[in-house]
C-alpha cells in the first residue's frame, strides 16, 4: 500500500507541528519534516515538538545540491543526520551521492532509512533506472524525483524504468506535467508519495492536494485527463473531479499539455499501459485522436473525431465523440423537440460536425451557413450527407428557422461581441443554441431571452458530453447537478 506523506515546514518547528496535526487528522500516513526549510531546526527542538508522531515521520535535511535549503558543511550534515537517527523517526532521509558514510554506516538496520536521488540532468532512462535500482539496494525504501519539463518526459520515465524485482521504490517526477505520477503512485507499487494541504505549501510542482490523493491511492482508481495545447484556463478538471468527488468514486481527471501533435499517439499508448483508464481529447487533436484508437463508435466514425477514449478491460482504446450527444441532451434537457424543424447551423468546423449529426439523428431539416462558403460545402461532402449550404450573406431569402445554432466562436469572451445571428432570424425561431459557452449569457443567449424565445446554452453542451464521457469511464451514473454546480463555480473563477 502506498503510504501518503506530507512536506510540513512553515517557519519554526511549531508551526511544523501544527501543519502535521492537520495532515495526519486529514488523513496523511506520515508527514515530511523537512529540517532544511524550518528556523532553527535543532534535532532537540524537533524532538520535543513531534516526540508523539516521531513514528508517522520522516525527517529529511535537504541539501542545496538536491534542491533544498541546507547548506551545513559535510561534518555538520554528518552529525545532524545521526542525531536524527537516534531520535527514532519513521524514516530518516539519507541523499545518495551526500549522505554515504551515514548509508553504509546503517546497513545492518536499512528499514528506516530512506535513500534518496533528486535528478535535475536529463539523464537517461538507463542512468534513472541504474540511480533507482542503487537507491533501493542501500535502503529500507530507494526514492527517485526527476526533474522533467512535460507529461511526455514524465510518462516516458514511469513507463521506462526498471522496477522489475524492486518492491521498495519510491519513484516520481517533479515539474510541468507530473501530476500523473504522483496520481499513479499506487498503479505502479510506489511505497511512498509526496502531495500538499494546499496549494500554497507545495514543496515541488506536480504534488497532488492531500484530498485528491487519498482519492486516488488505490490500484484501481480511475484516472482520466484531457489532452490537447494550449490548455489554458479549462473547466473540464473541475466538472470531472466534481462527479468523482459526489459519488465517492476513488478517480481524478487531470491535464496533459501536450505541445507536438506526433507526440499524442503514442503519449495515449503510453499512459493508457501506466493505468490512465481514458481521455478527453480537444482542440487540436481531435482527429490525431482518430486515428490513436483501436475502435470508434458510429457518431465518431461519422463525425471523424475523437473527444474521448477509453482503455476497456483488454487494454483496447475505444473512441467516442460525445459532443453529439452532449448537443442532443442539451436539448432535450431544455425540451426541444427539432424533429421535422428547420435548424439552421452557422458554422462548419468541428462543432457543426457534431451538431450535424445530432440533428440529423433528431430529425430535423439542416441548413448550414459559413462565413467560407466552400468550407461548409467541404464540410457536407466529407460527411457524405445531403444539406444546403449557404454563404452568411445569402441567408436572408432562407428565412425563417425554427432552430438556431451557433457554432462559430462568435460571442466567446475576448471575440466579436455581437451576435452572429440577426435579431429579425431570432424573433421569429422557437429556439436558440449557442454551442460558445464562456461567458454563460452571450449576445446571441441575451437576444433570444429579450424576445422571449427558448435560449439553450453552451454551457449545457459542456455539461452533458462530459457527463457522458463520465459514464463511459466509469460505467456510473454521472452526477450532473453537482458537475453543473462546479462548472458554474469554476466560472466566476
Ligand atoms: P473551428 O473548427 O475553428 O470552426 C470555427 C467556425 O467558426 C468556422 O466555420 C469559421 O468560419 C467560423 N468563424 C470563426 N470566426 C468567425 C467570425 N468572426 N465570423 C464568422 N464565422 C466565424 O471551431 P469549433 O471547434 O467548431 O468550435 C466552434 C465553437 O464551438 C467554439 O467557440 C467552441 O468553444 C464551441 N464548442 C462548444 C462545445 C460545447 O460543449 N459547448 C463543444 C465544441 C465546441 P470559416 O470557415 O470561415 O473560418
Amino acid at each position: 500500500m502506498t503510504k501518503i506523506c506530507v512536506p510540513v515546514s512553515g517557519g519554526d518547528a511549531k508551526a511544523a507541528r501544527k501543519m502535521a496535526d492537520k495532515a495526519i487528522s486529514s488523513g496523511a500516513d506520515l508527514v515530511e519534516i523537512r529540517a532544511d526549510l524550518i528556523k532553527n531546526s535543532d534535532i532537540g527542538k524537533i524532538r520535543h515538538e513531534f516526540s508523539d508522531i516521531l513514528r508517522k515521520s520522516i525527517i529529511t535535511l535537504r541539501s542545496k545540491s538536491e534542491g533544498g535549503a541546507s547548506d551545513l558543511s559535510v561534518k555538520e550534515r554528518l552529525d545532524w543526520i545521526r542525531e536524527a537517527i537516534g531520535i527514532e523517526p519513521a524514516f530518516v532521509d539519507l541523499e545518495l551521492d551526500n549522505d554515504r558514510r551515514l548509508i553504509d554506516e546503517s546497513q545492518s538496520d536499512k528499514s528506516r532509512i530512506i535513500v534518496s536521488k533528486h535528478i535535475f540532468s536529463n539523464e537517461p532512462v538507463e542512468g534513472v533506472s541504474k540511480i533507482l535500482r542503487d537507491c533501493c539496494s542501500l535502503g529500507g525504501i530507494g526514492k527517485v524525483a526527476v526533474k522533467v519539463e512535460d507529461v511526455i518526459r514524465c510518462t516516458d520515465i514511469l513507463a521506462k524504468v526498471d522496477r522489475d524485482q524492486l518492491s521498495n521504490h519510491a519513484i516520481m517526477t517533479m515539474g510541468p506535467g507530473s501530476e500523473i505520477s504522483r496520481a499513479l503512485a499506487a498503479s505502479i507499487g510506489s511505497q511512498i508519495v509526496y502531495c500538499a494541504l494546499s496549494d500554497n505549501e507545495k514543496v515541488a510542482s506536480g504534488q497532488l492536494l492531500l484530498g485528491d490523493q487519498l482519492r486516488v491511492n488505490s490500484a484501481d482508481s480511475i484516472i482520466v485527463g484531457l489532452i490537447g495545447h494550449p490548455l489554458g484556463h479549462t473547466l473540464s478538471p473541475a466538472m470531472h473531479n466534481a462527479a468523482f468527488e459526489s459519488i465517492g468514486l476513488p478517480g481524478a481527471y487531470l491535464t496533459f499539455d501536450i505541445p507536438d501533435s506526433s507526440q499524442v499517439k503514442d503519449f495515449i499508448r503510453t499512459a493508457s499501459k501506466l493505468g490512465v483508464r481514458g481521455f478527453n481529447v480537444t482542440i487540436p487533436y481531435k482527429e490525431v485522436a482518430f486515428s490513436s484508437v483501436d475502435s470508434i463508435d458510429n457518431d465518431a466514425r461519422r463525425a471523424g473525431a475523437v473527444n474521448t477514449i477509453v482503455a476497456d478491460e483488454k487494454g483496447e482504446l475505444r473512441g467516442f465523440n460525445t459532443d453529439i450527444h452532449g448537443f442532443s441532451e442539451a436539448l432535450r434537457a431544455n425540451g426541444y423537440n427539432p424533429r421535422n424543424k428547420r435548424a439552421l447551423i452557422v458554422g462548419a468546423g468541428g462543432a457543426s460536425r457534431a451538431a450535424i449529426i445530432a440533428l440529423w439523428k433528431m430529425g430535423a431539416k439542416i441548413v448550414i451557413a459559413n462565413r467560407t462558403p466552400e468550407r461548409a460545402e467541404e464540410l457536407v461532402r466529407s460527411m457524405r450527407v445531403f444539406i444546403k449550404t449557404l454563404s452568411l450573406d445569402a441567408l436572408e431569402k432562407e428565412k425563417p428557422f425554427n432552430l438556431l445554432v451557433n457554432a462559430t466562436p462568435v460571442g466567446m469572451s475576448g471575440f466579436d461581441n455581437a451576435s452572429i445571428i440577426p435579431d429579425d432570424f431570432i424573433m421569429k425561431a422557437d429556439a436558440v443554441m449557442d454551442m460558445v459557452y464562456n461567458p454563460l449569457e452571450t449576445p446571441l443567449v441575451a437576444s433570444a431571452r429579450k424576445h422571449n424565445v427558448k435560449a439553450i446554452p453552451g454551457l449545457d453542451m459542456l455539461l452533458y458530453q462530459g457527463a457522458k464521457a463520465f459514464e463511459i469511464w466509469t460505467g456510473k451514473e454521472a452526477p450532473v447537478e453537482s458537475m453543473r454546480k462546479r462548472l458554474l463555480e469554476a466560472m466566476k473563477k
